[in-house]
């Protein structure tokens, strides 16, 4: 067998048994191969052994990509930091925002999705390890992000996401984990009616998964240590 579908098949086997041990089903966790600072062919060998879902952080890189590669029907993540002034080109060419974590943003990329495209998908991302460093709103302010973002007319409120502080303590990164859920079933329980929660990568998508992911989004694992930022 070839070494990218022998890659592919490792990371899923490692999502079914995190998921059976979990007691849930693998087809309930999607993989998110994230190529950001890959290549086009190496997407493409990917998507030839099977993947279909690919997220990618910068937005030049991957409008490139996604216009080599429109023969291959794929679903397109962002996943990158978002600036103001991309929201146009981000809309006009990706299926799925996550890290949206202002409603300025939002509101822009709402404006931006042509009224022919289905609506954008978008996770909100919450800081959940309280690091300055990183983006996110704070669990207190999800209540009102979720208000200003659920009813706009371009965008599909779908979930959140998070990037825990990197952590080899597996009790550490399940709390990180447990945190984001926990404000996802509070969301929930007032009707925002969310069905995703993207968490976990490379080094912690088991952690993820017992916690509940829906979305692991993975990349050194799938790519090698190309990987980076
Ligand atoms: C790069 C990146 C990933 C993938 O991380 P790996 O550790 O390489 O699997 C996941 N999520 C985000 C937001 C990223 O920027």
């Amino acid at each position: 067998m070839d070494t990218v579908k022998s890659t592919l098949q490792a990371v899923q086997t490692r999502i079914a048994a995190a998921a059976e041990l979990a007691g849930r089903v693998a087809q309930d966790v999607t993989l998110l191969a994230v190529s950001k600072n890959c290549t086009a062919d190496a997407v493409r060998a990917l998507a030839e052994a099977g993947q279909k879902a690919f997220g990618e952080s910068y937005v030049q890189e991957a409008v490139a990509k996604i216009a080599a590669l429109a023969d291959m029907h794929l679903c397109w993540h962002f996943i990158g930091p978002i600036q103001r002034n991309k929201t146009g080109q981000i809309a006009a060419s990706f299926d799925w925002v996550h890290g949206v974590d202002r409603a300025i943003i939002a509101q822009r990329l709402s404006a931006a999705r042509a009224p022919d495209q289905a609506p954008l998908n978008i996770c909100l991302q919450v800081n959940v390890s309280g690091e300055a460093s990183k983006s996110g709103v704070t669990p207190e302010q999800l209540v009102e992000l979720v208000a200003e973002v659920r009813d706009l007319p371009g965008l599909r409120l779908r979930g959140l996401m998070a990037i825990p502080r990197a952590t080899a303590d597996v009790a550490e990164q399940r709390a990180q984990f447990a945190l984001l859920r926990q404000c996802f079933e509070q969301m929930n329980a007032q009707g925002a009616g969310m069905d995703t929660l993207s968490m976990g990568m490379s080094g912690d998508l088991e952690a993820a998964i017992a916690e509940g992911a829906t979305i692991v989004r993975v990349g050194t694992a799938l790519f090698g240590t190309r990987i980076r930022g």
